[in-house]
């Protein structure tokens, strides 16, 4: 599915309760740039699937549970050398996320960090406005590492009180009162033994962190989680044991680095976030560890953005979403919004149903020119560069329409100039350096199409 779309169908998921009246204040949860998890969520309603209480605490290796048992467990083991290294996670699992890591690949493994010596970026004063930002200190590539971290806290975005709330619901409490009920309780039961597994500077570290709920809303452990929390992809439950709805399953990770500075990740956090983001954040699962990593060239001195919203909705979305955050973007998309900047992003996300039928009527017709489907997406990439899109999935449909016109064309200068784009986009986004083969002609050449469409024999019969 088109990533844009995935962030509108999860995103549109954040509440809490089962009606439409129980709806949470949605704090965000981008897939768009996959960044920021929220909050309490999706309430199941199946009573019978969901036990109540964690029914394991750190289970030895090789301790069954079920893929519905709740599970407080510390990652990696404390036997594996990163833990002592890099840290442990404190995290709440269900039994079928936790088989799930076990089964990862390569888990548990050290993270890897940023090749360079000292670190790319600095903490420094935001251009935007007040509080912090994150600035490049040298010029990064498309791709480029800019830092690991192992998160403090993982712990699920969906609450499963199914039998709490039913109580609640003959004791006839509605309404806010509910969905505070709900929170409070989930928080003591299952998220203050998250915290209390936490050593003692993990516990500072996380407490020390923003929480735009403090005004009594939920307890600081949730607060903070709402506030800081950031997607963990590949972490979920199976497909059974998500809620009655196929909702939930999926997990939030609290992450310090960003906060080192001065511990007010509310300041600097917000200030990363533009509409045209420099960066994406992905999660390693073997690793246990997020990183950041520029999804286009971010020269020296600039500002180092992520996204927190759908980058191709109109300003005026993006803003209303972007309230539950507590903040209005000023990034240079937003201010002021632009009929223009909308009609772009607009344009850009119906570019992409066009991509295939533009190639194939290419491939077929030896009467369009050779440079048909280059000049088309490469007319989008100009847009997409215009508006600093460039983490967009568009960018990458793009860059492949360009990459696959040059293999049917045999073309290996632009395979070589696109491919090798294309590889560092899936390098930033996915942190896998095989995806740079996507620029290596040899590879390319072996492939099936390759020189697909080389009619010259044909127009000069
Ligand atoms: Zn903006």
């Amino acid at each position: 599915m088109e990533r844009d779309t995935v962030a509108q169908s999860i995103r549109d998921r954040w509440t809490v309760g089962d009606t439409e009246d129980d709806q949470c204040d949605r704090i965000p949860q981008s897939r768009s740039n996959r960044d920021v998890a929220d909050p309490a969520t999706h309430l199941t309603r199946d009573p019978a699937h969901v036990p109540e209480q964690i029914t394991y605490i750190s289970p030895p290796p090789g301790a069954s549970f079920s893929d519905t048992d709740f599970i407080l467990v510390s990652l990696p083991p404390s036997t594996h050398p990163s833990a002592s290294l890099h840290g442990q996670t404190s995290c709440l699992l269900r039994g079928g996320a936790y088989k799930h890591i076990l089964a990862t690949p390569g888990f548990p493994c050290a993270p890897t960090f940023p090749s360079s010596s000292s670190p790319v970026y600095i903490i420094a004063p935001s251009r935007h406005g007040l509080g912090l930002g994150m600035f490049a200190t040298c010029d990064l590539e498309i791709g480029a590492h800019i830092l690991t971290e192992r998160p403090l806290t993982v712990t699920p975005t969906t609450i499963r009180m199914p039998v709490f709330a039913a109580e609640l619901d003959r004791s006839n409490v509605r309404g806010e009162e509910r969905r505070k009920a709900i929170m409070g309780e989930w928080e003591r039961r299952f998220l203050d033994p998250v915290f209390n597994g936490m050593g003692k500077e993990e516990k500072e570290a996380f407490a020390g962190l923003a929480n735009c709920h403090a005004e009594g809303e939920c307890g600081m452990v949730l607060g903070v989680i709402r506030t800081n929390g950031f997607e963990v992809e590949g972490v979920r439950e199976d497909e059974e044991d998500e809620g009655v709805d196929g909702e939930g399953g999926e997990y939030a990770g609290v992450c310090r680095d960003m906060c080192r500075a001065n511990h007010r990740s509310f300041a600097i956090q917000f200030n990363l976030h533009s509409c045209s983001p420099s960066a994406d954040r992905l999660f390693d699962v073997p690793s246990f560890s997020f990183q950041l990593r520029a999804t286009r060239f971010i020269k020296a001195g600039e500002e180092i953005s992520v996204s927190y919203c759908t980058v191709l909705d109109p300003a005026v979305e993006r803003q209303s979403y972007l309230t539950s955050y507590g903040f209005t973007c000023t990034c240079t998309a937003c201010l002021p919004p632009t009929h223009a900047s909308d009609t772009r992003r607009a344009l850009l996300r119906s570019s992409i149903d066009e991509i295939d039928d533009t190639f194939d009527e290419w491939l077929a017709d030896p009467l369009l020119a050779d440079d048909f489907v280059l000049k088309s997406s490469l007319r989008w990439i100009r847009v997409i560069e215009k508006e600093g899109l460039e983490a967009s999935d568009v960018y990458r449909h793009h860059l492949h329409a360009l990459v696959r016109a040059c293999v049917a064309l045999g073309d290996e200068e632009g395979v070589m100039r696109y491919g090798r784009t294309l590889g560092l986009w899936w390098l930033g986004q996915s942190g896998r350096e095989d995806m740079l083969k996507m620029g290596d002609v040899k590879y390319l050449r072996g492939r099936p199409d390759w020189g697909m469409r080389v009619w010259e024999e044909h127009v000069e019969e």
